[in-house]
């Protein structure tokens, strides 16, 4: 294991009662690394995120962030990670920034601090201008950034997306993906990013594919391309294809 990962997922398994979601599942994400997860319906990509977030204990194996593991100390494991969630959570009659200082009393920081990480979130969001407005005059890509910027505010390793582009005009679907991006790049936050849409993935991101429980593939995107005839579609078809599971 290395000490300067942001996550470590080890032989992970989860099963609903007889029904076996996730088998020995194991990868990492280093420091600033954008990690695309991928998968078809019922690979288990729901059941991963539940086990990160902690919405289901843990049953088998071991998730660690930083280097707090979510089996032995879960609290500070959690501080780690910010999430954004397939379905916003933000109150659309509170503005932006009461959005944003309620997430910080969840969080337990400070008057001073939470005045200073709000600032800079909004600020880095491009949402500083926006901050008085209700969150349900804002459109779909500004709510996600506020989302984003909630999710952020406690200053996390690991930002964790949910299908977080689902809903958004392909324009802005595009716009948030690079700016997670970016945040990536300057920032050195690494971004684990469930999708079902390809072309969310770019040759240099880290690729993992979930099939029927289990990680099919983990690698650059790049180089799992070019194991499978040079494109990702082709990749991700062989790999999920039911006739090339083990
Ligand atoms: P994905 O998010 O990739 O579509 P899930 O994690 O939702 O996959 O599902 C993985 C497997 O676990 C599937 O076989 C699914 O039918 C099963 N499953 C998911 N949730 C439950 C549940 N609450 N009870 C029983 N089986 C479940």
């Amino acid at each position: 294991m290395n000490a300067m990962n942001a996550l470590e997922v080890s032989d992970l398994s989860f099963a609903y009662g007889a029904r076996e979601a996730l088998r020995k599942v194991s990868f990492s994400l280093a420091p600033g690394r954008f990690a695309a997860l991928l998968g078809p319906n019922g690979a288990g990509k729901s059941t991963l995120i539940a086990l990160l977030t902690r919405l289901y204990d843990l049953q088998r194996g071991d998730i660690v962030v930083g280097q707090c593991s979510l089996r032995t100390t879960p609290r500070p494991a959690l501080r780690q990670l910010g999430v954004v969630f397939q379905q916003s959570t933000l109150d659309l009659d509170l503005s932006v920034e009461q959005n944003l200082r309620y997430h910080a009393a969840l969080h337990g920081l400070g008057r001073r601090q939470t005045a200073l990480r709000v600032d800079a979130e909004l600020a880095r969001q491009g949402l500083t201008e926006r901050r008085g407005e209700r969150v349900r005059e804002l459109n779909g890509g500004h709510r996600r950034r506020v989302e984003i910027a909630r999710a952020l505010l406690h200053e996390p390793r690991l930002l964790l997306l949910d299908e977080a582009s689902a809903g958004l005009d392909p324009a802005s679907r595009l716009a948030l993906n690079q700016h997670i991006r970016s945040l990536c790049r300057e920032q050195q936050i690494s971004v684990l990013w469930t999708t079902h849409l390809l072309d969310e993935v770019q040759a240099g991101d880290d690729l993992l594919i979930l099939h029927q429980g289990r990680l099919v593939a983990s690698g650059q995107a790049d180089a799992l391309s070019l194991e499978h005839g040079g494109d990702l579609g082709s990749a991700f078809a062989h790999l999920t294809n039911p006739g090339a599971s083990r």
